[in-house]
């Protein structure tokens, strides 16, 4: 089983045993007590190795290998060899592949300790990886292997999760950084020997490090097996994204076996196509979806088409996909959740369905791409869509696409609708002043549903305007759960537990 082992940097014995009891709490497994700056009383050290309350693994990391040791080097590997003859000693002693050649006193005075020999990469995947980690696998005293770099994008996550399932010895292969994060979750997945997540924010030893907090809470890291499936938000950036913490909540309240990550992927096609194809073509992955955002909503359409994959009718004529599937056959299926989170939230608010909607004036203030999923659905449900946006021509062109009317935008607040739609950034942070309406338009009185698709804030001045004069307001909140709810269902087959992903954002 997979061990969660969280870093404490070592300056003083005292502190340190804290570190230890906290982790312990968190419930970590084992901790790696970083020495690298601690080394002047080694007796303090043996004490703290034997009174540590969890196995450990030591590391004295020189400044040569990314650490903070910048002393002599026969003191350091000294040092770990009087660490190895503590009672009880270290579970492991972590040193650099490249020191264990002239390690020989070490070597032999591990005694029970097993060693750990590593290669890191701050800066970039190490053209030389793969024969490191052959010559580590054919040395017979290396007990573990372990391998880090920098991901130089969420491709490079698929090699060391490859490198630990390929191995015989128990092995730890993580990439660094943002793109990273995805070997660190997975690791478990893979069957690595460990994965390292930090007690908070400032306690990592490596970039993009989890915390215990966001491994074991968001990440469902108790629940991940082998048999997990895989999932996550593909756009650039993802950072911000709430997508996480939605899915994950929903996996976890439904006990389905599924993760869900943050794919950061660089604005290119090809960079899209060359992650997408890898995820998909990965059998052991079990990747089987994504929400696709901002730039690659229309690479996710040419990528399902080129591959002969299915996408919805309403979907190809919108041209902009938000949700892939990839089904146990393999085969894809593009869709779009957005438009069926605005006539969902709509239909809800008037205690109708989407039938219902049929006949209904709708003014829809934007002709951007949220705009033009949301009249694309509202025109596909029989509604009477009218079209006003800043730029004129692009709402004629969005009007005629759908078989809807096109309007001026000064004249907006005094058109006569059922249901007004923003689709424009006007209120939304930092500007929250800005609103698409004037005050006292009459567009918005009692009966009429406005519905404003910016979710920071989650109550706009449009909709405060709104509900002040009688309107029944949607939040974008509710659409972005929504759009959440229904890939959920896609997914996994199941009815989504709405107010489970409501709390989760
Ligand atoms: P987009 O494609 O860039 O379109 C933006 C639209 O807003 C265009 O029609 C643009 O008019 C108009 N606009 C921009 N600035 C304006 C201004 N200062 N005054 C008047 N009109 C202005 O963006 P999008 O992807 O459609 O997103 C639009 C909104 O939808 C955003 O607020 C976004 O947060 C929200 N959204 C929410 C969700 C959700 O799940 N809740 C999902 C997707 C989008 P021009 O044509 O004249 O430039």
């Amino acid at each position: 089983m997979t061990k969660l082992a969280v870093p404490i940097w070592v300056h003083d014995a005292e502190g340190a045993i804290e570190g230890c009891e906290a982790a312990k709490l968190a419930g970590a497994d084992l901790v790696e007590l970083r020495i690298d700056s601690a080394t002047g009383d080694v007796e303090a050290l043996v004490r703290l190795v034997e009174a540590c309350p969890l196995p450990c693994v030591v590391t004295c990391r020189p400044v040569w290998e990314g650490g903070a040791y910048d002393g002599d080097e026969a003191e350091r590997l000294a040092v770990l060899e009087r660490l190895c003859g503590a009672s009880p000693g270290p579970a492991y002693v972590d040193v650099e592949w490249k020191a264990w050649g002239r390690s020989a006193g070490l070597r032999e005075g591990l005694g029970e300790t097993g060693y750990i020999a590593s290669t890191h990469d701050f800066e970039t995947r190490p053209s030389d990886l793969t024969r490191r980690v052959a010559a580590m696998a054919e040395d017979d005293g290396c007990r573990v292997i372990k391998a880090a770099w920098a991901a130089r994008s969420v491709r490079d996550n698929l090699e060391a999760l490859e490198i630990i399932r390929g191995q015989a010895k128990p092995t730890i292969a993580l990439c660094m950084g943002e793109a990273g994060l995805m070997s660190r979750v997975l690791a478990k997945k893979a069957g690595a020997l460990l994965t390292f997540a930090r007690l908070d924010d400032g306690s990592g030893t490596a970039p993009g490090q989890p915390t215990m907090a966001e491994l074991k809470g968001l990440y469902r890291w108790d629940a991940l097996k082998e048999s997990t499936r895989v999932y996550g938000v593909i756009g650039w950036p993802v950072g911000h994204s709430k997508s996480p913490q939605l899915h994950n909540a929903g996996f976890d309240a439904k006990g389905y076996d599924g993760v869900y990550l943050p794919l950061p992927v660089a604005p290119s096609y090809e960079a899209f196509k060359a992650t997408v194809a890898e995820f998909v073509d990965t059998p052991w992955l079990h990747f089987r979806g994504a929400s696709v955002t901002i730039p690659h909503k229309e690479n996710l359409l040419r990528f399902v088409k080129e591959r002969g994959g299915e996408i919805e009718a309403l979907t190809r004529k919108i041209g902009a996909a938000n949700t892939l599937t990839v089904r146990d056959d393999g085969s894809l299926y593009a869709s779009n959740t957005d438009y069926a989170a605005a006539l969902d939230a709509v239909a809800d608010t008037l205690s109708t369905d989407r039938a219902g909607l049929s006949g209904l004036r709708v003014l829809v203030l934007g002709a951007g791409g949220a705009a033009r999923a949301i009249v694309a659905g509202f025109a596909d449900c029989g509604c009477s869509v009218t079209v006003v946006n800043r730029t004129a021509e692009k709402a004629q062109a969005l009007a005629a696409a759908f078989g809807a009317e096109a309007g001026a935008m000064e004249e907006a607040g005094e058109m006569e609708s059922d249901v007004v739609v923003n689709c424009t950034p006007l209120g939304m942070y930092p500007e929250v002043e800005g609103c698409p309406l004037p005050e006292g338009a009459s567009v918005l009185r009692p009966g009429v549903v406005v519905f404003d698709t910016i979710y920071n804030p989650v109550e706009t001045v449009l909709l405060k305007r709104a509900k002040a004069a009688g309107c029944a307001t949607v939040s974008g909140l509710e659409m972005f759960v929504r759009q959440g709810a229904a890939q959920f269902e896609l997914w996994t087959g199941e009815d989504a537990p709405l107010e489970v992903l409501r709390g989760a954002c």
